[in-house]
């Protein structure tokens, strides 16, 4: 038994019916048992929610103050390759792309990790594309403990791997892994993954569960929003993560909602997320879950950002570059996408402080295990 099976019971049609028909008493209904209900999570996602999103909000604050203080995290995503198997039409990355394709060696690494660390960063986030006979398991065990030398949490973005893989990768000192499904609706998935590995949706579906057996302390999911209905897929995403903490329950979790930003040759978003929306969803997940983790790149726009610090988020990315390298030679060739928040670190670490809120750049929950 597997989320797998779980979701095949689930019917989109019933969930997405229910979601456009909820009413104003079913959302109070909703805001007096949020926590942990999926029916609650369902009428927080729902339209019928939006008048009460200033509530929603004011609770959202409190609760994440409540859980995390006055801290934000701060990580940074290093990317080690470009180079991915995939086809995926929403990512500069995308096999078929024409661009330039680079692997970090071992002395680039180093390179670009004294640049990051320069900047004050002590949990990092390894990106690759997905190419598992050139950036595979060796690859990345041969990477992580030149990383660990100089950084205290470590987190992977990369191709879903075995469990015993990912065990293997926590001796090396791997302390969480980002798993993005990018859409629970299997046809958009189709038509968005046409080649590779990732074009399995069920492969794909039960990965996060591989990471959480092998014991990684954080495991993260994530949905690509503009690919389909967001309220469906952050809903059915929601399940997920109610399936994994029942049954996983010794790892966190963490949650990423990036939206779709422009890329080369990349699509535009079928459905437009607002930011009153994304708001909505963040005021959503934290009723519903108050230990979750939730990150915010910088794909937003700085003003956003800004208002979104205080709100529920507990993870932020400053200075990001998308691409192998970018931190010693920027090349804007190799970005998989376009950023939206340029500001350095300390200009965003500044912002954070400027909100009452501490930016905290080093992770301590290792020593605390
Ligand atoms: S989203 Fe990931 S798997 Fe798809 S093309 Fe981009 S890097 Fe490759």
């Amino acid at each position: 038994m597997s989320f797998v099976d779980e979701f095949k019971k689930l019917s989109r049609s019933e969930l997405q019916m229910s979601l456009y028909s909820t009413t104003k008493q079913d959302v109070e209904r909703a805001l007096i048992n949020p926590e942990g209900n999926l029916s609650s999570l369902l009428a927080l996602l729902s339209p019928a929610a939006e008048p009460y999103l200033e509530q929603m909000a004011q609770r959202s604050v409190a609760l994440t103050r409540q859980r995390f203080g006055a801290s934000l995290g701060m990580y940074i995503p290093l990317y080690l390759s470009n180079l991915c198997a995939n086809e995926c039409d929403y990512c500069g990355f995308t096999m078929s792309n024409k661009i330039k394709r680079k692997t970090l060696s071992e002395k680039e690494l180093v390179r670009e990790l004294s640049l990051v660390k320069k900047m004050g960063y002590d949990s990092v986030l390894l990106v690759s594309g997905e190419h598992e006979t050139k950036v595979g398991l060796d690859y990345f065990k041969q990477m992580l403990p030149l990383v660990k030398q100089q950084f205290s949490h470590v987190a992977l973005e990369v191709q879903p791997l075995e469990q015993t893989d990912y065990q293997s990768l926590m001796e090396d000192g791997l302390d969480a892994v980002m798993l993005y499904q990018e859409t629970y609706n299997p046809v958009t998935y189709a038509n968005h993954h046409t080649r590779g590995k990732k074009k399995d949706f069920s492969f794909r579906l039960e990965s996060p569960e591989r990471v959480a057996q092998a014991g990684v302390d954080k495991v993260g999911l994530g949905v690509l929003l503009g690919l389909d209905d967001w309220r469906l897929d952050a809903l059915l995403m929601g399940h997920h993560l109610a399936y994994l903490e029942k049954h996983y329950w010794r790892s966190r979790y963490s949650i990423s909602l990036p939206r779709l930003r422009p890329c080369t040759g990349g699509v535009p978003p079928k459905v437009e997320l607002t930011d009153k929306g994304l708001v909505q969803m963040i005021c959503a997940f934290r009723l519903f879950n108050q230990q979750l983790e939730i990150s915010l790149s910088t794909r937003e726009s700085p003003e956003f950002r800004d208002n979104l610090f205080a709100l529920g988020v507990t993870n932020v990315s400053a200075g990001s570059s998308t691409q192998p390298g970018g931190y010693d030679e920027p090349n804007s060739q190799l970005d998989q996408f376009e950023i939206s928040d340029e500001r350095t670190p300390y200009e965003v670490a500044a912002a954070i402080s400027a909100r009452g809120l501490n930016p905290v750049w080093k992770d301590w929950e290792r020593g605390w295990r």
